[in-house]
C-alpha cells in the first residue's frame, strides 16, 4: 500500500523547490495533493506534471499572508474533499542582512511570509483536523534556527519562531490526535538558494564551495532529500513523533 493512500495533503508554496518536490512525492505515494502557491503559473505546471505521471493534484492559489485568501483556499478544499489530513506549511522567503542593515519593510515582509504564513493556514485548517480528530502538520523551519549564520538576522528569527510555534502547537492539539513537527533543512539547492547566492555574492561559485566545505556530507542538499523527510512526517510511520525537529542538513548543525 502506498504510504499516503487516500490522504488529502495541502502544501503551501509548492510551485517550486522543496514544496514542488514534496507535491510530486506525496502524489506518487497515493495522496491527493492540493498545490498552493502565490504563483499560479508555477502551481498549475506542478499539477499538470503530477497528473501526467498518473497522480492526483489540484491547484488552489492563495497568498498565505492574506487571511481572506487563506480562508477561501480552505473552504474550497473543504468543499471539494471534505477533509485535510496533511498540512505542509512550506512557503517561505529569504531575508539577507545583519540586523542594522535591514529596512523595516523588508523585515516585516520576511516575518509576514515566514511566520504569519504558517499561522494563517494552521489557524483555518486546525478546526477541520480537530473535527476529524486526526492530522499531521509539518512546519518548515531551518537549521538556521539552531546555528548562527552571517547576515541572516530576519530569516533566522522567523525560523526560530516557527520551531517554537511547532512545540506550542503540538501541546495544544495532541489531544485531538494531531501531530505537529518541524523540518530543519540545511542548504538545499532550490531557486530560493540560487537567487540568494546570485544576489548576495560577487562570486556565487566561491560561495557554493564555502557552503559545501561546512557540510560533513561535502555536498549541498537536493529538494528530494527534504521531500523524503516531509513524506515520513506526513505518513503514519512517524506516529510517535510529536513536536519534533527533524534535521536534513548533511551534518552542518551537529557536525
Ligand atoms: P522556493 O523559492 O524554491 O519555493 C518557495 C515557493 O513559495 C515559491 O514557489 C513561491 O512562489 C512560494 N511563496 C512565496 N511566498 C508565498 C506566499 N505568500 N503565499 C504562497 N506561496 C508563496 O524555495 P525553497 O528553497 O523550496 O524553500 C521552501 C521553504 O524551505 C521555505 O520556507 C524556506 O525558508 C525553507 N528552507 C529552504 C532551505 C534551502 O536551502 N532551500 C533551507 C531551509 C529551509
Amino acid at each position: 500500500m502506498a504510504r499516503l493512500e487516500n490522504k488529502i495533503a495541502l502544501i503551501t508554496g509548492s510551485g517550486s523547490g522543496i514544496g514542488q518536490s514534496a507535491a510530486r512525492l506525496f502524489a506518487k505515494e497515493g495522496a491527493v495533493v492540493i498545490v498552493n502557491d502565490l504563483d499560479e503559473v508555477k502551481g498549475e505546471a506542478t499539477v499538470a506534471e503530477i497528473q501526467a505521471a498518473g497522480g492526483q493534484a489540484v491547484f488552489i492559489g492563495a497568498d498565505v499572508t492574506k487571511e481572506d485568501q487563506v480562508m477561501g483556499m480552505v473552504s474550497a478544499a473543504k468543499e471539494r474533499f471534505g477533509r485535510i489530513d496533511v498540512l505542509f506549511n512550506n512557503a517561505g522567503i529569504s531575508g539577507v542582512g545583519a540586523l542594522h542593515e535591514i529596512e523595516s519593510d523588508a523585515w516585516d515582509r520576511v516575518m509576514n511570509v515566514n511566520i504569519r504564513g504558517v499561522f494563517l493556514p494552521s489557524k483555518h485548517i486546525l478546526p477541520l483536523m480537530m473535527e476529524q480528530r486526526s492530522g499531521s502538520i509539518i512546519n518548515m523551519s531551518s537549521c538556521i534556527a539552531e546555528i548562527g549564520l552571517a547576515r541572516r538576522a530576519s530569516y533566522s528569527a522567523t525560523k526560530g519562531a516557527v520551531l517554537a510555534l511547532t512545540k506550542s502547537m503540538q501541546v495544544d492539539y495532541a489531544s485531538y490526535n494531531i501531530r505537529v513537527n518541524a523540518l530543519l533543512p540545511g542548504t538545499i539547492l532550490t531557486p530560493f538558494v540560487e537567487n540568494y547566492l546570485q544576489t548576495s555574492y560577487d562570486d556565487p561559485e566561491a560561495a557554493i564551495a564555502a557552503l559545501k566545505s561546512r557540510q560533513l556530507s561535502g555536498d549541498l542538499g537536493r529538494p528530494e532529500d527534504v521531500a523524503q523527510a516531509a513524506l515520513f512526517l506526513a505518513s503514519d510511520e512517524s506516529k510517535f513523533m510529536m513536536g519534533s525537529p527533524l534535521y536534513i542538513d548533511g551534518g552542518v548543525t551537529f557536525g
